[in-house]
C-alpha cells in the first residue's frame, strides 16, 4: 500500500514545482516614450514681416516666446516622465523580488506538506499492511485457510465489479480513461529456474500488450526470488477441477505464504482487492501436457507458468487475462486461444472491457 503514498506524493511534488512567479516579467519595457520631440518646438511663421509691418514684428516677438515657453514645458515634462518610469521600473523589480521569493516559499511549504501527508499515509499503510498480512497469514493454513481465501477473493471481485459497473458499460462503449494494474513475479527455489531473459520476455509482453489492446499501465512491481521452500512435491501444478482443490491443500497455502512476505508492500491490497496485484509464479510443470501456464481466475491473485522457456512471449497475458476474468477463445489469433498465439495477439471489445473491470485495474 506504501506505493499508493508515494504515487500521492510525487503528483503533489510535481505540482509544487509549477509554483512559479509569472508577473513582473516585462520590467524593462517600463520606458518614458513621451516627449521626446521637445527640440521640433519652433514659431516657423512670421519670418517674413516686411521692415515697416510693426505689428507682424509684433506677432512674431510673442510666437517666439510662446516658443520658448512650450520648449521649456515639454522639457520640464520630460524630466518629470523619465523620473516616474525610473521609478515604475525600480518598483517592479522589487515587486518582481518579492514575488519570486514568496513562490519559493511556497513551493518549499508544498513540498514540505507533501513529505509530511506522505510519511502520516506510509505510517497508516505501514499497519494496514501488518494486519492484512496476519490476515495472509491465516488464509495460508492448509483448507480453512484456503477455503476463506476462495470466499474471499471471490466475493471482493464481485463487489468491485458490481462497484465499477458503469466503467465496464463505458469501456463497451469505448471510452477507455488510463488505468492500471500491479503485476509482479515470484520465482521459488525450484529446478529448472527460469532465467531473467525468459522472464522479462513474458513481462515486456504483458506491458506492450495491455498498453496497446486495452490502455492500461502495467506496473510491473519487480521479481522476487523468494528462499520459503515449496511443498515436498515441488511446484506441479494441476491446470484442472483437481488443481483448485490443490489450492485449498499445500500449494494454494505455500503460494499464499510465499505472496505474503514476497510481497508484503501490497498486503492491504490483496485483501480488500481494489487494485491487487497480480502475482506470476514460476513453476517446475503445469499439467496437462502442452499446457505451459494455469490462472483460476478470481480464485487467487496469482497466476502460474512454467519455467521452461517457450515460443510464446505472451503465456503470462494469456494467464493475466483468465485472472481478469477472460475464459478461451476460439479464434487462433485471440490472446485467450487456448494455444496461446506466438505474435501480435488481440483481444475482442468485450474482453477488453471485461479486463478492465477487473478488481485488479483501477484509476489509482
Ligand atoms: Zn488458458
Amino acid at each position: 500500500m506504501g506505493r499508493v503514498c508515494r504515487e500521492a506524493e510525487e503528483g503533489v511534488v510535481s505540482s509544487c514545482n509549477n509554483i512559479r512567479c509569472t508577473s513582473f516579467n516585462n520590467c524593462n519595457s517600463i520606458q518614458c516614450n513621451s516627449f521626446t520631440n521637445c527640440n521640433n518646438i519652433r514659431c516657423n511663421s512670421f519670418t517674413n514681416c516686411s521692415w515697416w509691418n510693426v505689428p507682424c514684428h509684433i506677432a512674431r516677438a510673442a510666437c517666439v516666446v510662446a516658443a520658448v515657453i512650450a520648449l521649456v514645458a515639454c522639457w520640464v515634462a520630460r524630466a518629470a516622465c523619465i523620473v516616474a518610469a525610473t521609478i515604475a521600473r525600480a518598483a517592479c523589480f522589487v515587486a518582481r523580488a518579492a514575488c519570486v521569493v514568496a513562490a519559493e516559499v511556497a513551493r518549499i511549504a508544498c513540498i514540505a506538506a507533501a513529505a509530511i501527508a506522505r510519511a502520516a499515509c506510509e505510517v497508516v499503510n505501514f499497519v494496514l499492511d501488518a494486519i492484512a498480512f496476519v490476515v495472509e497469514l491465516i488464509l495460508s493454513i492448509p483448507l480453512i485457510g484456503g477455503i476463506i481465501r476462495t470466499i474471499l477473493n471471490w466475493v471482493t471481485e464481485i463487489v468491485w465489479r458490481i462497484a465499477g459497473i458503469f466503467d465496464f458499460l463505458a469501456s463497451l462503449a469505448g471510452i477507455r480513461l488510463r488505468k492500471k494494474m500491479y503485476f509482479g513475479v515470484v520465482v521459488p527455489p525450484i529446478t529448472p529456474i527460469a532465467t531473467d531473459a525468459d522472464i522479462q520476455r513474458q513481462v515486456d509482453a504483458v506491458v506492450d500488450f495491455y498498453d496497446q489492446t486495452c490502455n492500461i499501465n502495467m506496473i510491473f512491481t519487480g521479481i522476487c526470488h523468494t528462499n520459503v521452500s515449496p511443498p515436498d512435491d515441488g511446484l506441479t501444478v494441476r491446470c484442472d477441477a483437481g488443481g483448485f482443490f490443490d489450492d485449498w491443500w499445500l500449494k494454494g497455502s505455500y503460494f499464499e505464504f510465499a505472496s505474503a512476505t514476497c510481497k508484503y508492500m501490497d498486503s492491504f491490497r490483496r485483501v480488500i482487492g481494489l487494485g491487487a496485484e497480480i502475482i506470476v509464479f514460476i513453476v517446475q510443470d503445469v499439467t496437462p501436457d502442452n499446457t505451459n501456464g494455469c490462472s483460476f481466475s478470481s480464485t487467487h491473485n496469482w497466476v502460474v507458468i512454467e519455467a521452461l522457456p517457450t515460443d510464446s512471449a505472451f503465456v503470462a497475458a494469456h494467464e493475466i487475462g483468465h485472472a481478469c476474468w477472460l475464459s478461451h477463445a476460439e479464434d487462433t489469433a485471440n490472446l485467450m486461444n487456448s494455444i496461446t498465439p506466438a505474435a501480435n495477439p488481440t483481444l475482442t471489445n468485450l474482453q477488453i472491457a471485461l479486463v478492465r473491470w477487473s478488481k485488479h485495474c483501477v484509476y489509482i
